[in-house]
């Protein structure tokens, strides 16, 4: 059961709803959006059920949720949730752009890169510090150094960033410096990482698993709304399928299908679902066109010497069309591009 607070509800009113539901045997958890807090409630249905919930003050309803995830579900908060990354938004308003390269590897290639991404119209930076790779000799991030760089490049660009975290250690360490935390798709069912990121408070990207399901995919997004973050973007970034021509197979229909599931901003990464430079932009267009409320692509100066991921990274020659296609597509489908520190604002291609 979801119980939805109005927007005018107190602590108090709060605090009187968890003493009734715990004096029944139950427990609740609160979770704080920008304009409502919702209180999931898990124990004996039954028994909750019998408290007149409905009546308690600051109480706008009480839903009875099938699904198994409660606070990041539609029927907890039917208006689309809009998370704030520094000061850029990423939600049903508008489409969001998040580019930068796949790793820091110096200060001269990430800053390179966050200006092909700013160049590009990205509001937002990425880049990985701690990079998670199938080898373990395969080119594993600068870690610390790398977002020393990554946050001192965003900074004199004036981005916000977001990075990867790859284990709960580093979680405090990450946060500090970046404005949001990705979970990777090796990690989205590593539920220790899910709730600390959660805690940290920051914002939190999670991608799609490689073969996870939907459902699954909602559920680690509870784990981190169960700590009382609700600030959560999903990421839907290819699946692994039989299909050896793309490095994974881009489940266009994940973003509607998650956008009625969910409150969450649901955004795709055509980088690392193609795996190739020539299948990005058709993604992008895809992704916008199916209702993206952001993409996430990755972009490198010199792709032949990247250390991670160079085939599938935008090069300069790529970067007006891709603010060309992010731009036509979004308007196409009735949105505005979201730029840096803008909530609503429109900027045109
Ligand atoms: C990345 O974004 O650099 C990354 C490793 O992505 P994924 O977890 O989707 O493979
Ligand atoms: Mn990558």
């Amino acid at each position: 059961m979801v119980v939805v607070m109005r927007g005018n509800a107190s602590e108090t009113d709060i605090e009187k709803l968890i003493r009734a539901v715990r004096d029944a045997g139950g427990d609740a958890f609160v979770s704080r959006g920008r304009n409502q807090t919702v209180i999931g409630l898990a124990g004996d249905v039954a028994r909750i059920s019998e408290l007149p919930l409905h009546a308690f003050p600051g109480v706008d309803d009480v839903l009875h949720v099938n699904r198994p995830y409660k606070l990041v579900s539609a029927e907890a908060q039917p208006e689309p949730s809009t998370v704030m990354v520094g000061e850029t938004p990423i939600g049903r308003q508008g489409v969001t752009l998040i580019a930068g390269p796949c790793a820091v590897e110096t200060a001269e290639q990430t800053l390179a890169a966050c200006e092909m991404a700013r160049d590009a119209g990205a509001a937002i930076l990425r880049g990985g510090a701690y990079k998670p790779r199938t080898s373990p000799y395969a080119f594993q991030g600068l870690g610390q150094a790398g977002l020393d760089i990554l946050h001192d490049t965003a900074r004199r660009i004036g981005l916000p960033f977001v990075t990867e975290v790859i284990t709960p250690a580093d979680v405090e360490t990450v946060a500090a410096k970046a404005d949001m935390l990705q979970v990777g798709a090796r990690n989205m069912q590593n539920f220790q990482l899910l709730k600390e990121v959660g805690m940290s408070g920051r914002p939190v990207l999670l991608k799609r698993g490689l073969t996870a399901t939907i459902d699954e995919w909602v559920m680690a997004a509870e784990y981190i709304a169960h700590t009382g973050n609700l600030q959560i973007v999903l990421v839907e970034r290819g699946i692994r399928t039989y299909e050896p021509m793309t490095r994974n197979t881009l489940d266009v229909s994940a973003v509607p299908v998650a956008q009625s599931l969910t409150h969450l901003p649901v955004i795709i990464d055509p980088s690392h679902s193609g795996g190739k430079r020539d299948l990005v932009l058709p993604l992008v267009r895809a992704g916008i066109a199916v209702g993206a409320d952001g993409v996430i692509v990755d972009v490198h100066p010199n792709p032949d010497e990247a250390l991670c991921d160079g085939p599938q990274a935008l090069v300069r020659d790529d970067l007006d069309e891709l603010r060309l296609t992010v731009s036509r597509f979004a308007e196409a489908s009735g949105r505005h591009v979201v730029r840096a520190g803008a909530r609503t604002a429109v900027h045109s291609a």
